[in-house]
């Protein structure tokens, strides 16, 4: 992939053209975000005020910009009215992340993404209409406390009350086939896949046997799916 650092309205536009993300915003979370994009193939045009931040992440991303993201004249010179989705990760100064969304919304821009540091924050941020408000810090919090209270190797609440939970494999489903066990019946709970020791994660199915030492994702409600992971 054409990595470039050239800093015009017309090479954003040539980026717009492609399956491209702009990312307003290259502190931790913004930065992360950033390049998880870029390692999976998709075109990233990053703003941010702050030089040092531009420089660092230069020739790292498709097109690093230094500009004001609150001023919608500066983000139209860099053509950001023709990306289908833009992220803003501006958290703790929350007038730029206001004024940013704002000027982003009055161009019409398909999908917004926005951090946002807290409840209040995310409130206004949903009032002005804003498509996407993510809460990092909150999130990981909630999902640190699931790690830490329980057995699990992994947690996501995919939505309120239904989670997607890594555990080992309890002795009770070793050495038959997930057909036979009953798991749904008896635990309110989905096997979806598996991991022999080191080798790839595989979908389970019914004839799926567990082996001692196996990993397992299960699906099912919050409080079940926890209570699947501390078997034994
Ligand atoms: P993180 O936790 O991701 O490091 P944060 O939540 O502390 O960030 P901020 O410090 O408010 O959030 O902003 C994140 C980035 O956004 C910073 O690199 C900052 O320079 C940039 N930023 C803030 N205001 C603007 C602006 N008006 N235009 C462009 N970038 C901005």
């Amino acid at each position: 992939m054409a990595r470039f650092g050239i800093f015009s309205g017309d090479t954003s536009r040539r980026i717009a053209e492609a399956d491209s993300v702009a990312v307003i915003g290259l502190g931790r979370f913004g930065s992360a975000l950033a390049l998880e994009l870029m390692a999976s193939g998709t075109e990233v045009l990053g703003i941010d005020l702050d030089e040092e931040l531009v420089q660092a992440l230069n020739g790292e991303l498709t097109q690093v910009v230094r500009t004001d993201s609150t001023k919608q004249e500066a983000l139209r010179q860099l053509a950001i009215d023709e990306f289908d989705r833009v992220v803003v990760a501006i958290g703790s100064n929350v007038s730029a992340s206001i004024l940013t969304c704002s000027a982003l919304l009055n161009m019409k821009i398909p999908v917004i993404w926005a951090k946002a540091v807290d409840d209040q924050h995310g409130l206004i941020l949903e009032q002005l209409g804003v498509h996407h408000v993510i809460y990092p810090e909150k999130d990981m919090g909630r999902r640190v406390a699931h790690l830490v209270r329980g057995a699990a190797l992994d947690f996501i609440e995919v939505a309120p009350g239904y989670a997607a939970v890594k555990a080992p494999v309890p002795s009770t489903i070793q050495g038959i086939p997930l057909g036979d066990t009953a798991l749904r019946r008896t635990h309110g709970v989905t096997i979806a896949a598996f991991q022999h020791g080191d080798e790839p994660w595989q979908n389970a199915d019914n004839s799926t046997v567990l082996r001692a030492g196996d990993t397992v994702l299960v699906l099912g409600p919050t409080a079940k799916a926890e209570g699947f992971a501390q078997l034994r």
